[in-house]
């Protein structure tokens, strides 16, 4: 009988070895006990080199996501030249007592040069867009106000369907553009500090008109314990207002906007994180829908008429994301069809990237 465990042992071993994925395991102190052979050759460090070693030394990144014991426990980075995809999930034994920490690598290489192909092409017709829409919005505005001879009223509604729809073009590449700069890293960064509890209040006043337009109501539930996030207050600002604005265009009229911030702090170390949720109790997302939901352009299919009236362009959510993670934090979303959906996002306070 022990023989045949200790087979099955080293089975085991020798399957974890064939795996093209990285696989680590560490403690519930962040030190590595194992890791097989993808795992070092994607870390470029022997087998016996990581052993003992603290995970955070080779993965900055992941650990400090995952001890925020949250769901949100992906994430993409470059190790020695290779994007990987991580993910993190803590173990538990049969008394439901934390064990440590199993790491998944995945190497996504070939798909993020694809994907920088397809930011690389969007920034180069957006920005070669630009010089003639920004000629065409001039001229419709001259000839809206009259300066090239007096418009009767069918030719003013023209102009200003023009102009509407110019106005939509415009903020489409401004959005892409300013998504592209996210996601090469050319973000640019204010000095400062966002008090966090100050702008949910603050935005949730400005955009509970636009609720109240549908009988809806935002309601805030802050932790006293949130500090100060190193974070430019324009960047929280804008993830925000999605958000908000979002769950004020997808809910159900009179239904409820609950914004919620609370302060937690990791596991085993003295980082703390701000996570914060938008719930609503509108239309959802549908499952087939759901994976898509943060690509640049996605706007889920429905028969819904709410999403009829909502409009948009299907960049909201792809900038959200790629805001959050340029402050090494993650999104992530529960939906359920006409049950509402509740987006959560999870910010790291440390140096700002
Ligand atoms: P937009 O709102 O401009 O369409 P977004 O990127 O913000 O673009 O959202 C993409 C899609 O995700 C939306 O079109 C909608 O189908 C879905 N979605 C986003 N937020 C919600 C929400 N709170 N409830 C239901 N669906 C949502």
């Amino acid at each position: 009988m022990d023989e045949t465990l200790a087979k099955s042992a080293l089975s085991s071993e020798y399957i974890l070895d064939s795996l093209e994925d990285g696989i680590i395991f560490c403690n519930q102190h962040g030190i590595i006990t194992y890791a097989n052979d993808a795992a070092g050759q994607m870390t470029g460090l022997s087998q016996s080199n990581m052993l003992g070693r603290p995970i955070t030394d080779i993965l900055p990144r992941l650990p400090l996501l995952a001890s925020a014991n949250n769901d949100a426990n992906t994430s993409q980075f470059e190790l020695n030249g290779r994007f990987l995809r991580g993910r993190a999930t803590t173990t538990y034994d049969h008394n439901n007592q934390a064990q440590g920490i199993l790491t998944t690598l995945h190497d996504i290489t070939p798909e993020h040069e694809s994907e920088q192909a397809k930011d690389h092409f969007l920034k180069t017709v957006s920005h070669e867009l630009r010089t003639p829409l920004t000629a065409i919005k001039g001229y419709v505005e001259l000839l809206a106000s009259g300066a090239g001879g007096t418009l009767n009223d069918n030719q003013k509604e023209f102009t200003y369907a023009i102009q509407r729809n110019v106005n939509r073009i415009v903020q489409l590449i401004n959005s892409l553009i300013f998504a592209s700069s996210i996601k090469s890293g050319r973000l640019e960064y204010s000095a400062g500090y966002t008090n966090l509890p100050q702008l949910i209040r603050q935005i949730s006043r400005e955009l509970q008109p636009k609720a109240a337009e549908d009988g809806q109501k935002i309601t805030v539930k802050l932790d006293d314990k949130l500090q100060p996030l190193q974070m430019d207050p324009i960047h929280m600002a804008t993830i925000l207002e999605e958000l908000i604005t979002n769950s004020i265009k997808f809910n159900r009229p009179g239904g409820r906007v609950q914004v919620t911030a609370v302060s937690q702090t990791g596991n085993g170390n003295q980082q703390t994180f701000a996570i914060v949720t938008v719930s609503d109790e509108g239309i959802g997302i549908a499952p087939n829908n759901q994976e898509h939901i943060f690509e640049e352009f996605y706007r889920a299919d429905s028969q819904h008429d709410t999403h009829i009236r909502a409009g948009g362009m299907g960049m909201g959510l792809s900038i959200v994301k790629a805001l959050v993670e340029a402050y090494n934090g993650r999104i992530w979303f529960k939906s359920a069809p006409n049950q509402g959906s509740a987006f959560t996002f999870i910010i790291p306070n440390q140096p700002r990237p």
